[in-house]
């Protein structure tokens, strides 16, 4: 059923903590952490608790969810003090844009410039 725990997602054993991350913050519906492997000085990751492969399944199954993550990203960067200088959120959907992970996720990048468009 859609949003139920994958046995073999990986971000769905962060939620449940079988995999360990650096949490940032968390609310009943999500989780933020850090990202193995960052892309800027700040670069948190924002997941639903339910898992959907990316962001346009998380938005048309569950709309309230995805305001959720999005509501989370911001809260990320005020954290961050991300604020001043701008941030992006970012949605990879698909490997050919770089999906790697098949649960959905915004990266939170900022603490540098960030170059338009991306690459
Ligand atoms: P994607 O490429 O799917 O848009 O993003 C997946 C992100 O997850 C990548 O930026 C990658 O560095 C990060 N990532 C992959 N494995 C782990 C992990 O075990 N822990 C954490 N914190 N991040 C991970
Ligand atoms: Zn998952």
């Amino acid at each position: 059923m859609a949003g139920e725990p994958q046995a073999d997602c990986l971000f769905c054993k962060i939620v449940t903590g079988d995999v360990p991350a650096t949490i940032v913050r968390e609310t009943d519906t999500t989780v933020a952490f850090r990202d193995i492997n960052p892309q800027a000085p700040t670069h948190v990751l924002v997941i639903p608790r339910a898992h959907y492969p990316d962001a346009a399944a998380l938005a048309a199954a569950a709309p309230e969810l995805a305001a959720d993550v999005l509501r989370e990203a911001g809260e990320v960067a005020v954290d961050e003090k991300l604020e001043a200088h701008g941030y992006r959120v970012v949605f990879n959907t698909g490997s050919g844009a770089g999906q790697t992970v098949f649960h959905a996720h915004a990266h939170v990048l900022g603490g540098r410039g960030l170059q338009w468009p991306p690459g």
